[in-house]
């Protein structure tokens, strides 16, 4: 049997992953054990609801990372269709159609037997959170944290963004990164024109357009891969800073510059 990305037959965590509108990814997550089964973020309600017949799958939970359309919209077609239970971020109720239960930074959120931290994120919007399967090896970032990316500041600070990705930075090489869009291809050139030494990046570039020519998905990276490819987690490498003139700058600074570069890129 031929598996998917994204699919592991023997995980105590099963994640199907399938691609949604434009360049999102929809998820389902099962819980083997028990059974739970919760969609992060619902991109498409329609697709949704026909990978989970495809699975056999019943939803139990919405699990959303913050309210924009491509993350909420399906929220109410999905609980009325199957009763979810839907959990999303505290400091964002007011935007979250559907929300039942409101979580925050330290809280813990059960899937069956799993078990989830909640990270606040901010920066993106303000109310950004993600869930991190620390037992299980992965991490749901939403519009935070792309491969070779980050989100766009539209209800944030640079202060606040890279304080988020500071939190990503702390978790394990090895923690699978689940993110909501496929810009890998665009973001690792846009890196290359930052960062043009970086011979992790530049062997990641060759691998990501090969990938992409041949219509595989670049999801799910490593935190290990973004922290040794990705700009916007590498405001201290010395070669970043000098390319951008900004050699010795605070790095909320170099940041922000990455972040304006890649907004017009
Ligand atoms: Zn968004
Ligand atoms: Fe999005």
């Amino acid at each position: 049997m031929v598996m998917q990305s994204g699919e592991n037959a023997v995980a105590a965590l099963e994640i199907h992953q399938f691609p949604c509108l434009d360049d999102n990814y929809g998820y389902l997550i099962r819980d083997r054990e028990t059974g739970a089964t919760a969609a992060i973020d619902t991109p498409d309600a329609a697709a949704i609801r026909s990978a989970l017949d495809r699975k056999g799958w019943r939803l139990d939970f919405i699990w959303n990372t913050h309210h924009h359309g491509d993350h909420a919209g399906g929220n109410l077609a999905l609980k009325a269709a199957t009763g979810c239970r839907i959990i999303g971020p505290r400091a964002d109720v007011a935007r979250i159609p559907g929300i039942d239960d409101a979580v925050g930074d330290g809280d813990t959120v059960m899937l069956g037997s799993r078990k989830a931290r909640v990270f606040d994120t901010p920066g993106h919007t303000r109310g950004h959170i993600v869930y991190v399967f620390d037992e299980d090896r992965a991490i749901f970032t939403g519009d935070t944290l792309f491969a070779m990316g980050c989100g766009r500041l539209f209800e944030g600070t640079p202060d606040q963004m890279w304080h988020s990705l500071q939190k990503l930075l702390a978790l394990p090489d090895e923690m699978r990164v689940y993110c909501a869009h496929e810009y890998t291809q665009k973001n690792a050139h846009f890196a290359l024109t930052v960062e043009p030494g970086n011979a992790a990046l530049a062997a990641r570039v060759g691998e990501v357009d090969r990938m992409r020519a041949n219509g595989l998905p670049t999801v799910p990276s490593t935190i290990g891969r973004e922290r040794a490819t990705n700009p916007f987690l590498r405001p201290d490498s010395a070669a970043l800073q000098s390319a951008l003139g900004l050699s010795g700058a605070p790095l909320t600074a170099v940041f922000a510059e990455i972040r304006q570069r890649r907004n017009v890129y």
